[in-house]
């Protein structure tokens, strides 16, 4: 059995479906409370609370840990929340697997690296996070590496595309693609090239399909494109015309992966670009015009 805790959210929900298609026997652990029932397909479900579940791991082969706030904006201004549900309750759940060698995949995060010190940024580079998020998405991170169990971290760049239904959304390429008029960029004095942040976008169907590499791969991995956009190249690409706002809170200027790494020993590379996201983003909105909850 695979267990699988935030299964229902974003990037979970694509990857228990993925790994049902591989013919996985899944066990979301997931309290709903930003997931949905409806993104997990056949799956079977724990609907419980991270810090109250309890899963008898002597029939576990591995354990895929999502289950976490994503918010940077939202970590700058409630600490305390990110300690308990970034770091503190996922070592707590997480403690009797490894007692007993369960292998655990973990979603971190680039926001682990901070304001970089080199472009592309490479898996052994310094670590200085600037938020809550980040620095406690690396305290866990830290923690499973000492552990001596067997791991994967997976640092995800941006991901986007597919199905994605965040309440509210702050994500960039879903709120571009779910909102109409002037479009609120936040900043545009950053040191880059036309001043808006340049991030690495990953497509979640690619991001999906690294998951089922990294079952049997042990390992640090950067997982993006390594390619970088602008806030405003996005914004063209869909269409939108800009409003500047000031900056917000915890957001590095620049954040491209060097995926080296994951190509050479997770045998991954990303298929589809920046385009397929935005186009697959609206494609599930037109379907689903009020998300999952329609
Ligand atoms: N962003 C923006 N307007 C928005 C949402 C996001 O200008 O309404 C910018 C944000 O400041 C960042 C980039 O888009 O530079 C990507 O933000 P997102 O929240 O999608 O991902 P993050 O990089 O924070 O994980």
């Amino acid at each position: 059995m695979i267990v699988v805790t935030g299964g229902a959210g974003y990037i979970g929900s694509h990857v228990v479906r993925a790994l049902r298609t591989e013919g996985a026997d899944v066990l979301v652990v997931d309290d709903l409370r930003t997931g949905y029932r409806e993104s997990i397909g056949d799956a079977r479900l724990l609907e419980v609370e991270l810090a109250a579940a309890v899963v008898d791991w002597s029939s576990v082969e591995a354990v895929y840990h999502f289950a976490a706030s994503t918010s940077v904006e939202e970590s700058v201004r409630r600490p305390d929340y990110y300690r308990q549900n970034c770091f503190e309750d996922p070592k707590n759940f997480l403690e009797p697997a490894i007692q007993a060698g369960v292998k655990i995949i973990f979603s971190s995060t680039a926001a682990v690296y901070g304001e970089p010190e080199r472009i592309p940024i490479r898996e052994d580079d310094a670590k200085h996070p600037v938020n809550p998020y980040g620095e406690n998405k690396l305290a866990l991170e830290n923690f499973l590496l000492a552990s001596g169990s067997p791991c994967t971290v997976l640092r995800y760049f941006n991901a986007a595309g597919g199905a994605e239904d965040h309440r509210p959304e702050t994500h960039l390429i879903p709120l571009l693609i779910s909102s109409e008029g002037l479009f609120s960029v936040f900043g545009n004095d950053y040191p880059t090239e036309d001043g808006t942040c340049i991030r690495d976008y990953v497509h979640i169907d690619d991001l999906a399909r690294a998951h089922l590499s990294a079952l049997r791969v042990d390992g640090v991995f950067n997982l993006g494109s390594g390619n970088g956009y602008s806030v405003l190249e996005i914004l063209t690409l869909a269409g939108r015309e800009p409003r500047f706002e000031p900056r917000r809170a915890g957001d590095p200027a620049r954040l491209i992966a060097d995926i080296g790494r994951a190509h050479e020993i997770l045998n991954w590379q990303p298929e589809l670009g920046v385009d397929a996201m935005i186009e697959s983003a609206r494609e599930w909105r037109a379907r689903n015009p009020n998300g999952y909850r329609g």
